[in-house]
């Protein structure tokens, strides 16, 4: 027996509840296979780029590498304060913005933050941004991220200028349906940035792990 689309919903309500049907209806694409990597995760970091986009590029350094390096510090510093975190890639894998998004979905979390490093064809910028997706969803705690990370990373004394937030319309805080905010920390194309970045010591990458897990950790314990 074929049910019309409709009915079928109706069908699927009645047996399996309304919250499975919401999750895989609305929070994913249709006929997606979409799983949260890590049952019960509230925090779901992002290591932006990967698999054949590398992002940024500044000689050895790709952005795509020391995201993936900077999202696993930030992790287990999240965990040691007691939250579960999934991470949407944990190797140098190729994922679309929106298949992001869905992931956070799919693991049902409080918060998503997208993590990444600037670039700019002249080497003087070097400031720290965080980005909102979507009014109001994700205002507050891009607002929250950035108080964080501005302290944190300028007191490095690379002379980052003021932070500020502005809106980027990408699929993955258009996506994802909790606040979520997308962080450019630093800027890779700046050469005493990249030279911290590239110094061997994974002390830089420690440190905008911490200003990242800090202002996680303390948005959840509001
Ligand atoms: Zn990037």
């Amino acid at each position: 027996m074929r049910l019309p689309p409709s009915l079928l919903v109706l069908v699927v309500l009645a047996i399996g509840g309304v919250a499975i049907v919401a999750a895989t209806t609305m929070d994913t694409p249709a006929g997606a296979e979409i799983a949260c990597p890590v049952r019960s995760a509230s925090v779901v970091l992002d290591p932006g780029h990967g698999g054949e986009d590398s992002g940024a590029v500044n000689g050895t350094l790709r952005e795509s590498d020391l995201n993936l390096d900077i999202a696993n510090r930030t992790a287990a510093l999240v965990r040691a304060a007691g939250h579960e975190v999934a991470l949407t890639r944990d190797d140098d894998t190729f994922l679309t913005n929106s298949e992001r998004g869905y992931i956070a979905n799919a693991c049902r979390a409080t918060v998503f933050v997208s993590i990444h490093l600037n670039s700019f064809p002249e080497p003087e910028p070097n400031y720290v941004m965080t980005f909102w997706g979507i009014d109001p969803k994700d205002v507050a705690f891009t607002r929250h991220m950035i108080a964080a990370l501005h302290p944190t990373l300028d007191s490095a004394g690379t002379g980052l200028g003021n932070g500020d937030i502005d809106q980027f319309e990408t699929g993955s805080l258009l996506r994802a349906t909790m606040p979520g905010t997308l962080v450019e920390t630093v800027f890779l194309s700046n050469p005493a940035e990249a030279a911290l970045l590239g110094d061997g010591t994974g002390r830089r990458q420690q440190q905008i792990a911490g200003a990242i897990a800090a202002g996680i950790v303390t948005w959840l314990g509001r």
